[in-house]
């Protein structure tokens, strides 16, 4: 009762696995892609012929240079991988794509790869991962108002459900969607989606929906001629017999359904008809025919790489041979059951371990380019800083270097006029020297002139009054007039100037020699003696007397000398009045000789 009870159990959820599987074989008819113009025969190409549509594409890379049309091509490629039943290595293509696709502004190619991943999820039996794209896919097409898409999305959304036993969301699911294909008039879509409620209904029993719903499905989709719908309701009208315990009817769908399926050469649909049909004989309790046509389809599912498929067969096989007691064979089909269901779990594992490494890729080139774009917008600011910098600093410079050359001109024009001042003042200086030295001297005999020696003179009787005895030597030629008027004047100023000479000459150094008047001369002896004085002033009376002067050697000139010693308290006046008084002395006692004022 128990064993009854629990194989029961088992058969129902076959059951249920294989009209979803039949319910979803209508999909390839449904995906209606977007792809560019350029590509819509190509899409047609992929569910007509997949060969042609790679041969096809690999032409087209050669020369396609544009991404998002490249995109597009490997796109197609995982469709037409899809109709072959190649659902992993579709889902390798569709994941590199979609992180390829994520900066790309084409919302077609977003939605219909999320969708097609959804798609080969579902027919791989990873049902979390096909809901998670169906929902991202849908997300894609609400915001993108994509109608079409977001109904087919929702197509595959209740599948789901209906996969997971939650048979209201599945049936809310496919009402919205047919409601939709109503709207729009879209009869094939009208008879997928009634056949799909109509696998509902089966599921919960409700019978008359059920044969209503399928029946319409199935008019339509002979009146459309679409093998695919066709075929997939009368695999749901074999569940709905045998349900409804009506093997005859059971066994005449079955049979019509194999000449469809073999008519239309859709041989994967073959193997949902032979399904049918072994789960119609183990429910009649035919068992051998049961295993013999749940055998054939097991072998065709597995050339077709149907995996699901093969292992809702095998358990149907493990189920029967265990009803037969072949409890070996049971064994056998269990074992590569469980390694079939491994090895899907690890296809499935593979693929997302593949989208998580993409997803990483992506994230890898978004910092890469986010940090290649950081750098970039770092250089343009700092060459634009260096610009601006520039664009500062050169005028400053300038203006620095026409300040410098300015400065130049003016330390070098300061340099000249300051060496021009220190000329001028030197010249001023020796100007200036000239003209007091001339100012004290005597033209032609370069003695002091009378205004020096007076100054002199006058400092001695003001200043050193008293301090140093004091002595003047009044000199004056004798008969000078008789000079000049014998050997002529220019003769007269040789003699003078000669005179002069001799008399500084005999004097002691610093002695103030002065010319006083015409030919009259005045030395100053200071300190002295008076026996000094004498003696210089008779040594130079001498010398004179004796001397050739002005290259005269006929010519005799003498001089006659007074002299004077300071007295204290005399002025100037009354010193030189004596000195003057004692040469009229030298001139009375007959000239060329001293006198000493007493
Ligand atoms: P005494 O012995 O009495 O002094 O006779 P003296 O001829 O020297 O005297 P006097 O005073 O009569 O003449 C002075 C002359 O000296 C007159 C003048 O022509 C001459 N004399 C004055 N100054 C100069 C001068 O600078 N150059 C020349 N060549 N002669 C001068
Ligand atoms: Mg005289
Ligand atoms: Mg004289």
């Amino acid at each position: 009762m128990i064993t009854n009870l629990y194989i029961k159990k088992i058969r129902m959820a076959l059951l249920q696995t294989l009209q979803i599987i039949v319910l979803f074989l209508t999909l390839p008819n449904s995906v209606i892609a977007k792809p560019p113009d350029k590509f819509l025969a190509l899409d047609k190409l992929t569910y007509e012929s997949q060969q042609a549509t790679f041969d096809k594409i690999n032409t087209l890379r050669l020369t396609e240079t544009d991404e998002v049309s490249l995109l597009w091509l490997t796109v197609l490629e995982a469709k037409a991988l899809y109709y072959l039943n190649k659902f992993s290595e579709s889902q390798s293509l569709l994941i590199n794509v979609e992180s390829q696709a994520e900066n790309i502004d084409d919302v077609n190619l977003k939605e219909m790869v999320l969708r097609q991943m959804g798609q080969n999820f579902y027919r791989m039996g990873g049902f979390d991962q096909a809901m998670n794209y169906a929902l991202k896919a849908h997300l894609v097409a609400e915001q993108n108002n994509l109608l079409w898409e977001q109904a087919q999305l929702t197509n595959l959304i209740a599948a789901v459900h209906l996969r997971s036993g939650d048979f209201q969301l599945a049936l809310n699911h496919f009402k919205q969607a047919l409601a939709y294909f109503e709207s729009i008039q879209s009869k094939t879509d009208i008879a997928k989606l009634k056949n799909n409620l109509a696998a509902v209904y089966i599921e919960t029993n409700e019978y008359e929906l059920a044969t209503q719903f399928l029946n319409n499905a199935l008019d339509l989709a002979i009146e459309l001629d679409r093998p695919t719908t066709t075929i997939s309701a009368l695999v749901n009208q074999i569940e709905l017999y045998i349900k409804l315990n009506d093997f005859d009817n059971a066994t005449e769908t079955f049979k019509t359904c194999l000449s469809h399926a073999a008519n239309e050469n859709l041989p994967s649909f073959e193997v949902w008809c032979l399904e049918a049909g072994a789960e119609m004989y183990q429910t009649k309790g035919a068992y051998e025919q049961a295993i013999e046509v749940a055998n054939k389809a097991y072998d065709m599912a597995g050339n077709q790489k149907l995996h699901q498929s093969q292992i809702n067969l095998g358990k149907i096989l493990v189920e029967l041979y265990a009803q037969t007691q072949q409890f070996q064979l049971a064994l056998s089909i269990s074992s590569r059951n469980l390694t079939q269901v491994e090895s899907i779990k690890d296809e499935i594992l593979k693929l997302k371990l593949e989208e998580v490494r993409a997803l990483n890729d992506v994230e890898r080139t978004r910092s890469q380019l986010q940090f290649e774009r950081e750098q970039n917008e770092l250089y343009l600011k700092n060459q634009r800083l260096t610009w601006i910098g520039i664009a500062i600093l050169v005028p400053i410079l300038f203006v620095a270097l026409l300040l410098l050359v300015m400065k130049q001109r003016l330390v070098k024009a300061l340099h000249v006029q300051q060496l021009e001042t220190q000329d001028a003042l030197a010249k001023m200086k020796k100007a200036k020297e000239i003209n007091e030295k001339l100012a004290k001297t005597d033209a032609l005999t370069n003695l002091y002139n009378r205004r020096e020696m007076s100054r002199i003179i006058e400092q001695v009787c003001v200043k050193d009054n008293g301090k140093h005895d004091a002595f003047l030597l009044m000199i004056d030629v004798d008969y000078f007039k008789r000079i000049n008027d014998k050997y002529g004047h220019a003769v007269g100023d040789k003699v003078l100037i000669e005179l002069a000479q001799n008399i500084s000459g005999l004097m002691p150094e610093n002695t103030p020699c002065a010319r006083w008047g015409g030919e009259e001369f005045l030395v100053l002896l200071q300190p002295s003696t008076l026996n000094q004085a004498t003696t210089i002033a008779n040594k130079l009376v001498g010398k004179i007397a004796t001397k050739t002067l002005a290259e005269q050697s006929n010519m005799t000139v003498t001089i006659s000398i007074g002299l004077s010693k300071k007295l204290p308290n005399q002025n100037m006046d009354e010193w030189l009045l004596q000195a003057d008084q004692a040469l009229y002395q030298s001139k009375k006692s007959g000239r060329n000789q001293v006198s000493v004022s007493s």
